[in-house]
């Protein structure tokens, strides 16, 4: 498919919140049996979108038949006037087909195990398909024409409404291929995700032991990994740790396939498209350039030296005896408190931390919350943790599983940014130029991040709060800047590993990951030859490459935006309403974020957040003598 169609794809994924972020403490069991016991107030309300399956099915008919009709049409383009029209009927099947997508999508996550759903999610995604292949001529129609003639229609005033879409078709030419390849190419996606579902299987399927710390029991499950990552008890994180991993590196033949025949995919796509790499490949998808990518893990390397002062005040603060090992990263802080947080505290936190965005922004986000945006609570077959969906037609809707722990808190913020830039771009752009790009949509979500932290730190009043909100604040740049920047070389290193033609088997993996470890930790941290299968958890590695640099160099230019908005009151305020929350896709995402005032194709503001980290391990340092 064209990069065009690959980033209407894009834009149907979801906003999730990363995997392995929140430092979590001890999660309890659903506090609902089944969602008919929860309050209305408290889950979706998918009639929003469709009031019954009926009316579902009638807009996926009227889909296909749309899709027929634009397939009939495919003709060599000449006129603004013709070329219009079809604008304008390609971007109504898209719209509809993504009120489709999402009403399945939700419709399956509040209960993955129900059949039904599952069949209706089936049918969304294979219409999705089917639409695709009959408006894939469009885009290559349109780079047909020759320059001279496209430079004047690219000026026509009927075109303008469009001018962002046409601009970008027109130069992902020299990425495209003779329309019967590009035909050839749609068909294999099913093969090419071949390696990306196995790991979704394996995951599952895989059967974690029990273990047993001083005569109790551990059940093991990957959810459950991370609530004994951040248990008080060492031997229980060390014999999780130790499981979980040696469990994983039974299988590391097969994770190591999946992961190198997703490289081998990826290095394929990028050369047949004639990409230099795969790292070009994917970054100028979304007009961002490679630069970016080497600079934050260039800019982040300078900071490791003080990453390496805060791991070792750290190892002070909650307690190790003699080195820190990888399994004491997520040892909880010594001042957690024990009472969980109800949600409706939470809601005013979150309304309360996100203050300094200004009063608009506010009305909106208390309408959001009162206003069944967000699916609460969990209960069996729900989906597990957190992302933020929503259509043009729709309101945004953030699903949660909501537990009472403070990184709940944390993560409601996240997904409220993400529902609320879904919001704002939706209401001031029209369809073709709402939707936004990952780059941008993670800005948006850790700057309610910084804003919660700010005012967590600012409302403490004991010493022993102060100190706990500066290290939860400290964890946010742990796992977020550092780590996210050592998966992206982690990425960068094998996909250049294997277009070298050098063989990606479980060994030289594990030796890549391993050495980045003892990179990213310093030499003061016991790097346990373990960590060297964590990949194998990660499903980002196996889902959406070169993905996850993207929180890194979000959260450095949210860090920034919360420093402006602390300074700037109202005119900071409203620069970042008008230009990152409501501009959606309408200019390249590093073009809106200087608007918004951060300029992320320098390497300043990444410095300024590794500034920032200094001055708050100062603090943490100062407190903890
Ligand atoms: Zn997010």
């Amino acid at each position: 498919m064209t990069m065009k169609t690959t980033r209407i794809f894009a834009s149907l994924l979801i906003t999730a919140i990363l995997s392995f972020a929140s430092t979590l403490t001890y999660a309890e069991s659903p506090t609902y049996k089944s969602r008919a016991d929860i309050p209305a107030e408290y889950k979706w309300n998918l009639q929003t979108l469709y009031k019954n399956e009926t009316q579902w099915k009638q807009d996926v008919y009227k889909a296909k038949k749309l899709a027929d009709r634009f397939a009939k049409k495919e003709e060599k383009l000449d006129s603004d006037k013709q070329i219009l029209t079809l604008l304008e009927d390609y971007f109504e099947l898209f719209r509809l087909m993504e009120k489709i997508f999402v009403y399945s999508r939700i419709n399956l996550d509040v209960d993955i195990s129900n059949t039904s759903a599952q069949g209706l999610s089936d049918e969304g995604q294979n219409m999705m398909i089917y639409v695709v292949e009959r408006t894939a001529w469009f885009s290559n129609e349109l780079q047909a024409i020759e320059k001279e003639k496209w430079e004047k229609l690219l000026e026509s005033p009927k075109l303008k409404p469009y001018y962002t879409h046409l601009k970008d078709t027109y130069e992902d030419k020299v990425h495209s291929l003779p329309p019967e390849m590009e035909k050839m190419l749609i068909k294999t996606m099913p093969i090419v995700n071949a390696p990306s579902e196995l790991f979704t299987m394996m995951s599952k399927d895989l059967v974690l032991p029990s273990f047993t710390v001083k005569d109790k029991v551990y059940e093991m499950s990957a959810p459950l990994y991370s609530v004994y990552m951040s248990s008080k008890d060492r031997e229980v994180r060390k014999a999780a740790f130790e499981t979980y991993y040696q469990t994983l590196g039974n299988y590391q033949d097969t994770f190591a396939s999946m992961l190198a025949n997703i490289v081998k995919a990826n290095n394929f796509f990028a050369t047949t498209r004639n990409y230099p790499s795969s790292l070009e490949a994917h970054l100028e998808r979304n007009d961002i350039d490679p630069k970016v990518y080497t600079q934050l893990i260039d800019t982040v390397e300078e900071g490791l030296p003080l990453f390496h002062r805060y791991l070792k005040l750290k190892e002070k603060y909650v307690g190790i005896d003699g080195s820190m090992h990888m399994y004491d990263l997520s040892a909880p802080s010594p001042f957690t408190k024990e009472d969980k947080i109800p949600y409706e505290e939470a809601k005013e936190i979150v309304i309360k931390g996100l203050s300094p965005i200004g009063e608009a922004y506010l009305k909106t986000l208390s309408k959001g919350l009162s206003s069944n945006w967000v699916d609460v609570y969990n209960t069996p077959g729900k989906a597990t943790g957190a992302y933020q969906i929503g259509s043009y037609d729709s309101h945004p809707f953030v699903l949660l599983n909501y537990q009472g722990l403070p990184s709940d808190v944390l993560t409601l913020a996240h997904e409220m940014g993400h529902a609320m830039h879904s919001y704002f771009s939706n209401q001031n752009q029209p369809y073709q130029d709402a939707r936004y790009v990952t780059f941008t949509a993670e800005v948006s979500s850790t700057l309610q991040e910084h804003l919660l932290h700010k005012q967590l730190m600012d409302e403490a009043t004991t010493k022993e709060e102060k100190i706990h909100a500066l290290y939860q604040y400290l964890e946010d740049f742990r796992v977020t800047l550092f780590r996210q920047t050592q998966f992206a070389e982690f990425e960068k290193i094998i996909h250049e590993m294997g277009q070298n033609e050098e063989t990606l088997h479980a060994e030289a993996i594990k030796g890549v990951y391993y050495d980045l470890n003892k990179k990213y930790y310093g030499k003061d941290m016991e790097v346990d030859k373990e960590i060297a299968m964590e990949w194998a958890r990660v499903p980002h590695f196996f889902h959406s490459s070169f993905y996850t640099y993207q929180y890194a160099t979000s959260f450095a230019a949210s860090a920034a935006l919360a420093e402006q908005l602390e300074e700037g009151g109202s005119e900071a305020q409203n620069k970042i309403v008008k230009e990152l929350f409501s501009s959606g896709g309408s200019l390249p995402p590093i073009d809106i974020l200087k608007r918004a005032g951060v300029d992320m194709s320098k390497k300043e503001p990444i410095e300024e957040s590794l500034k920032r980290f200094e001055e708050l391990v100062d603090e943490f340092e100062e407190l903890l003598k």
